[in-house]
């Protein structure tokens, strides 16, 4: 059997996934201060299909997804309706959870949220600090990029771009991408925890990498996100990472999504463009359709997220529906597999190159499309088809319920 294949950002070619008994990926998961928004599903929805794609070969998955639920625009929120901030962080995971359920991305082994690895995160700062790899200024403390094994390297960004770029400004850094690994917060705020290093909470990046040490105990296949989460989080994690585990790669494939867009821009809560999970859901289309509205696509491809496209979709889909109908699910045993006719073993082969070929959903959805016309054609002349338990393997593998 060919092997999987997926593009790694870090060497911005596509590399074999090994064989390895299990396969460990860590997704970056929403900040639950709202209802997460479409072009989150977008994200979730292919690396729920990585995960099917995996466990349909064979492969044990442990699938860890974060939660950040310690954030300033979680505790913001709670100032504002004057509720603890854990209500609102807890609301909203509840609901994220509800939301995953619906769209059927059941792959999940594992969710971590931030809040429950703040003495982690702050051992890894101490082992920086000790390292002289982070510096305290002004009460906060901050990773020194300069220390590092080549930062950059997951962005392909050269020193004298970064040179260019800001992050976590504050006077006297040693370099401007100096990011932050923990924040000192004035007494009167939510959100402080005494830890080894002092009082404050853990920066972004580096609620990730103790997640990432305290689940996974060393280095592992994959790590991914959208594309926006490239620089500076992946950046700064893997930067860490390396930094303290001294394992360099410490994550094997690093994997990115593209963007869905609103109007140009990408669709984001800070610019007001969202379209939740749950209003497209119960105003435009069923999940099945959402699912195959971003699976006709390839998981790196950005586009815009628009309704006549998503009703194309839905007419598309209809096909599919129809032939789910034709050949009910019931009507299919597992054993049906084994006795394929020459055309439904070519076509399942056909799948699998294309899903080896770095997630190709794009072609395994028009092969779906294929035998959908095949099935209602064979109906309409009043015959059976043979291509029930195909159709039925290849739904199930892109994650559609049907039902
Ligand atoms: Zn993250």
């Amino acid at each position: 059997m060919a092997s999987l294949k997926l593009h790694n950002t870090l060497s911005e070619t596509k590399v074999e996934v090994d064989a390895a008994a299990e396969f460990r990926m860590f997704v970056c998961g929403p900040t639950v201060q709202d209802n997460v928004h479409v072009g989150h599903a977008k994200t979730y929805l292919a690396f729920d299909v990585l995960a099917r794609w995996l466990l349909k070969r064979g492969r044990k998955v442990f699938f860890l997804l974060n939660i950040t639920d310690i954030d300033d625009k979680i505790f913001d929120r709670a100032k504002k309706e004057n509720v603890p901030y854990q209500e609102i962080a807890d609301k909203f995971y509840r609901e994220f959870l509800e939301d995953l359920d619906a769209l059927n991305i059941m792959t999940v082994s594992r969710f971590a949220r931030v809040s429950k690895y703040i003495d982690e995160s702050a051992e890894l700062v101490k082992i920086l600090l000790d390292m002289s790899k982070a510096y305290r200024l002004d009460g906060n403390i901050y990773f020194d990029i300069s220390k590092a094994d080549n930062y950059g390297k997951l962005s392909h960004l050269s020193q004298y771009s970064l040179r260019l770029k800001q992050i976590d400004a504050a006077p006297g850094k040693r370099n401007s991408v100096d990011f932050l690994l923990w924040r000192a917060v004035p007494d009167a705020e939510e959100g402080i925890w005494q830890t080894i290093v002092g009082p404050g909470r853990p920066g972004w990046h580096i609620q990730d990498s103790a997640i990432a040490f305290e689940e996974m105990g060393g280095p592992y296949d994959l790590h991914g996100g959208a594309t926006e989460l490239i620089f500076p989080h992946h950046e700064s994690e893997l930067a860490q990472d390396e930094s303290i585990s001294g394992s360099i790669p410490f994550v094997n494939i690093w994997m990115h999504t593209g963007l869905l867009l609103k109007g140009q821009e990408k669709m984001s809560k800070s610019l007001g463009n969202v379209v939740t999970i749950r209003e497209a859901l119960k105003k435009y289309a069923s999940a099945d359709v959402i699912r195959y509205h971003f699976l006709k696509r390839h998981y790196k491809d950005s586009f815009e997220f628009s309704l006549p496209a998503l009703e194309t979709s839905k007419h598309e889909f209809k096909e599919i529906e129809m032939a789910s109908k034709r050949i009910p699910r019931s009507d299919v045993g597992k054993t049906d597999l084994k006795t394929l006719t020459k055309s439904g073993e070519k076509i399942l082969e056909d799948f699998s190159i294309a899903m080896d070929d770095d997630l190709d959903t794009k072609s395994g959805v028009s092969l779906l499309i294929d035998v959908s016309k095949k099935i209602l054609e064979a109906k309409d002349q009043e015959t059976d088809s043979e291509l029930g338990p195909v159709f039925w393997d290849i739904a199930e593998t892109l994650g559609f319920r049907l039902s």
